[in-house]
């Protein structure tokens, strides 16, 4: 892991203070900055420097200072902070791709992702080509020279899929191609997108950043030269950065960051490990256990498989309903990364529309269950689960 993932780097990277130096960090509710004259609004027109703003679409103090924050903790030169996660994962491919580029990404992708890759880049001119991206030959074989881009989810959703990220980064670099990450899975304390050479991490903070549920937003992370190259400019000019509550309410979150996601991570395994071998389940899917198939890649790549499971309760629909509806604390909701456990039959839900065809090959089961743990103490957690089962 890089050594720029300190809880030092989240409570105090890239903090700016105004002439009244104050402790936490200043919300800056304005959409323009005055020029001292009409020389120095010129110049910053033509080239603004670091700490130089112009109108808060393209950036003001507190975004800032929560992409300086976050970006820096990941290991990485510079982040655009968007509106919401699929603000900078469409902002991200926008920026760069044009009308006869090929883009290779994983097929188990989050619905919306899978929408601006097919119906919005496709409509463009864009050759997608999805391939199964547990499968390291399969990726060998789709990147040819001249794509221009990979996009992947590093951990699938709902299923939990690992990808060889190391090995999918130096097969796309040897044709030229950039990597494009989506990190909502890993979360971003057991990131690993830096180390492993991605050349973009997109993020949605409404998931582990904001973590109680109440903000949405996303930053891209890359180095200077693409951020404030082609991302900018993009983003900038297509208006999807982050407004300046947004951006301090997720500046003030990353300071727990580490404790809240260390916390349910641990949660999650005694989740998993207690639902193992349960005799209503019938499978149970976390990266790191010792019962996913992919349990040595997942640790060789981080310490922990995150914040989410999946698991299958035996009885297809019915059973799995009858269990939902037991449970006490632990609530019905389709996000993930909140403070409160949620559960989410994805089948009905957030993969409703999905073909069932497609639903087979992403293992998107009737039975399927995906679990978010949250801060709860893991024992009520695992006393709800299991006085629900008994429901099955
Ligand atoms: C939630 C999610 C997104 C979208 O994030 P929003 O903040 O809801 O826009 C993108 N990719 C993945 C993998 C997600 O889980």
């Amino acid at each position: 892991m890089s050594d720029s993932k300190t809880r030092t780097a989240l409570v105090h990277g890239g903090t700016k203070r105004s002439q009244w130096n104050e402790v936490s960090e200043a919300i800056f509710l304005t959409q323009g900055f005055v020029y001292d004259s009409a020389e120095a609004a010129e110049q910053r027109f033509l080239k603004a420097g670091d700490d130089e703003f112009i109108y808060a679409r393209y950036g003001n103090p507190t975004m800032r200072m929560f992409e300086d924050r976050l970006a820096g903790y990941l290991g990485y030169e510079d982040g655009f902070a968007c509106t919401s996660g699929m603000a900078a994962v469409s902002g991200a491919l926008m920026a760069l791709c044009k009308a006869g580029d090929r883009v290779v990404a994983s097929r188990a992708l989050f619905g919306s992702c899978l929408y601006v890759l097919e119906e919005v880049l496709g409509r463009y001119g864009v050759d997608i080509v999805l391939v199964d991206g547990r499968d390291t030959a399969a990726w060998d074989a789709a990147l040819t020279p001249g794509t221009r881009a990979v996009f992947l989810e590093s951990i699938s959703n709902p299923t939990l899929e690992v990808i060889d990220l190391g090995h999918v980064c130096r097969a796309a670099h040897r044709v030229g191609a950039l990597v494009i990450v989506d990190d909502a899975m890993a979360t971003p304390v057991f990131s690993y997108a830096r180390d492993c050479d991605a050349d973009l991490v997109v993020i949605s903070t409404t998931k582990h950043v904001d973590g109680q549920g109440r903000m949405l937003g996303g930053m891209i992370c890359g180095s200077k030269e693409l951020i404030r190259g082609p991302i900018e400019a993009y983003m900038k000019h297509t208006g999807g950065a982050m407004n300046p509550f947004a951006a301090w309410s997720h500046l003030k979150a990353l300071e727990t960051l580490e404790l809240r996601v260390r916390a349910q991570a641990a949660g999650a395994v005694q989740v998993a490990d207690a639902l193992s071998g349960h005799d209503k389940v019938s499978f149970v899917h976390y990266p790191t256990h010792r019962d996913h198939p992919q349990q040595e890649l997942a640790l060789r790549q981080a310490p922990s498989g995150g914040t989410v499971l999946a698991f299958e309760i035996k009885g297809g629909k019915a059973a799995c309903f009858r269990v939902l509806n037991a449970l006490n604390t632990i609530l019905i909701s389709n996000n993930f990364a909140d403070a409160k456990s949620i559960v989410t039959h994805p089948a009905t839900t957030t993969h409703q529309r999905l073909p069932q065809e497609q639903k087979d090959t992403l293992g998107i089961t009737p039975g399927l269950v995906r679990l978010s743990i949250g801060l709860e103490d893991p024992a009520d957690i695992i006393a709800d689960l299991m006085q629900a089962l008994e429901a099955a």
